[in-house]
C-alpha cells in the first residue's frame, strides 16, 4: 500500500480537535519515512470519484478509532502507486 506517498499540501493547518492536552502528532514515521500531519491532503481515486482526506487522518485511525467509509477504504486498498501513470490515469478519468 503506498497511497500515502502521495500527500500534497492543503490550504491550511489542521490540528486535531480531539486530542485535549496536545494537537495531534505532527509528523508519522511510515514505511522508513516522516511525513508531516496536518498540512497536506491524501487524493485517492475511487469507482466513481476522487476521494480527499487530510493527512491527519492517519492520527484519526490509530488514536481515535475513525472508521472510514467503505468506499474510501476499498479505494485505499485498490489504489495504484501514488505518482504512477495509472494512478494520473484514474485521476485523470475521474475529473474528466
Ligand atoms: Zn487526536
Amino acid at each position: 500500500m503506498t497511497w500515502y506517498e502521495d500527500l500534497r499540501p492543503c490550504d491550511w493547518w489542521h490540528e486535531c480537535s480531539l486530542c485535549e492536552d496536545a494537537r495531534g502528532p505532527m509528523n508519522i514515521i511510515f514505511a522508513d519515512r516522516t511525513l508531516r500531519l496536518g498540512i497536506r491532503n491524501l487524493f485517492v481515486p475511487g469507482p466513481e470519484a476522487v476521494y480527499v482526506a487530510p493527512s491527519l487522518i492517519f492520527h484519526y485511525i490509530i488514536q481515535h478509532q475513525y472508521c472510514p467509509p467503505n468506499v474510501f477504504r476499498e479505494s485505499v486498498m485498490s489504489c495504484p502507486k501514488m505518482n504512477s501513470n495509472e494512478y494520473f490515469s484514474m485521476i485523470n478519468h475521474l475529473e474528466g
